[in-house]
């Protein structure tokens, strides 16, 4: 009898999911888990903040019993533990006398410890990884990581050349049973208890729910019941409704949804619909994700670095001033517009690009607060968090990441007149 583990960790989905698809007919038993990490639940190192708000909470809640339901329908399970994988791993790994844990690889700092602990205490069973992050495979980039080119564009040329993306994986019928867990009496201590279901907040541009069969939901709405794609770069700076922009990225931060797939669908829409301008960026934006998670590999703990890429240049200085960043924090600044979007944050757990952009300018070149401040309380808000796209995006901002504008500014009013021109969204959400 053949025991494998599936180690659940931002790869929440059946449809393209590597392992699920390529194990199935060739286990006798699968045991996929999901570990809620310890590190979830502690605070931020510089500002002390919960590293999960309890919406952001409720969201991955919310998206792990999704995947639970899913797995029973195909007869099988998913054992949800809170603790710390490399103890929990290990025994279950005895336990079953599983011979293989399977994971989805991951670059960011604390997840590849995480994946170094483990191995480190595996005796008779291997940590076997897939890559799914990415739309484009590390293994496929035509370039070394260490060579990626320090520029966007660059970056883009060079794989829009000679990428190809690799076709999706077909969602499992059916997957073996599980392993017998009834010896496994340590995981009655390690049970995780969901939180309380919080309201939607009826300002919001989505009632966002998390899980995969919401994650497909939307693209349905997105793509096809709607055809929005079709606009998308004439709207995508917009800042009210669900229509302005995708809404993917939650379901993508989790891996509920797959850029494979999404990619698969523009391609779809472009043959059966329209191909235009609009369809291909959505695509470019999925390269910007794709782009900062391969930063994220290039310069590792850098990208969490004050002085970010920049460690050649004399250090920025801050005023870090507490009651600034916490009335920036609670929408009580002196800008409408940026009071408007950290109060959506806030609300929702979601903000708009445009949105994001600015609230990050004026607290890093306005009120002169060091931009990880802002970082961290981006982790803790954001229902689509994801540790390259916040970072990198946040380093980008102040100046302190490889973009070739360094001194990018927002001119908060002129970003309010031109974007919010009637203040419909200031008026949304501040009256
Ligand atoms: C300071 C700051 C922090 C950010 N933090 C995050 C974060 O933690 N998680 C996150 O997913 N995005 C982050 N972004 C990027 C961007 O704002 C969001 O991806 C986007 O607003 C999500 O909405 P959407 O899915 O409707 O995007 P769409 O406009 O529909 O774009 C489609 C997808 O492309 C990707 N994408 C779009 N813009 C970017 C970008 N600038 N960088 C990386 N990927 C992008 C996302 O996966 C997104 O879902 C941040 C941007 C800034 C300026």
């Amino acid at each position: 009898m053949q025991t494998h583990i599936l180690w659940f960790r931002n790869d929440l989905r059946l449809h393209d999911h590597e392992a699920l698809a390529a194990l199935a007919p060739h286990v006798s038993l699968l045991l996929p888990v999901f570990i809620y990490e310890e590190k979830l639940f502690k605070k931020t190192p510089l500002t002390a903040l919960a590293r999960i708000s309890p919406r952001r909470r409720q969201f991955l809640d919310e998206t792990v019993q999704d995947l639970k339901k899913k797995l029973q329908k195909i007869g099988s399970d998913l054992l949800i533990l809170r603790g710390q994988p490399e103890s929990l791993l290990p025994v279950l790994a005895a336990a079953t006398q599983a011979s293989v844990i399977h994971a989805q690889k991951e670059y960011t700092y604390e997840e590849v410890a995480s994946e170094k602990a483990v191995a480190s205490q595996l005796t008779h069973c291997k940590l076997s990884f897939f890559e799914a992050q990415t739309l484009i495979a590390p293994s496929a980039l035509p370039f070394d990581v260490q060579q990626l080119p320090n520029i966007f564009t660059e970056f883009r040329k060079k794989v829009e050349l000679s990428c190809r993306i690799r076709r999706s994986w077909s969602s499992p019928i059916k997957l073996p049973p599980l392993p017998d867990l009834s010896s496994c009496h340590f995981l009655s201590k390690h049970q995780y208890c969901p939180q309380e279901s919080l309201p939607h907040s009826p300002k919001a541009v989505l009632p966002f729910v998390g899980g995969e069969t919401h994650a497909l939901l939307r693209l349905k709405h997105y793509f096809w019941d709607t055809q929005h794609l079709s606009c998308y770069k004439e709207t995508r700076n917009g800042l009210l409704g669900e229509a302005y922009s995708s809404k993917f990225s939650p379901y993508l931060a989790l891996g509920a949804l797959s850029p494979v797939y999404v990619y698969e669908e523009i391609q779809r829409f472009e043959k059966q619909i329209l191909k235009n301008d609009s369809t291909y960026w959505l695509f470019f934006e999925l390269l910007w994700r794709d782009y900062f998670k391969f930063v994220g590999m290039k310069y590792e703990q850098r990208i969490f670095y004050k002085n970010g890429l920049m460690a050649h240049k004399n250090p920025k200085t801050y005023k870090n001033s507490l009651k600034d960043f916490r009335d920036w924090c609670q929408g009580q600044c002196q800008q409408p517009f940026i009071n408007a979007n950290m109060r959506e944050l806030a609300e929702t757990g979601f903000m708009s690009n445009r949105g994001r952009q600015n609230v990050a300018s004026y607290l890093v070149k306005d009120l002169k607060v060091d931009w990880r401040w802002g970082a961290e309380f981006f982790e803790t808000m954001l229902l689509d968090y994801d540790t390259t796209s916040n970072w990198c995006n946040w380093q980008y901002v102040a100046g302190v990441g490889k973009d070739p504008r360094e001194d990018r500014y927002f001119n908060i009013p002129r970003q309010a007149a031109l974007y919010d021109p009637d203040g419909l969204y200031v008026q949304h959400w501040l009256d």
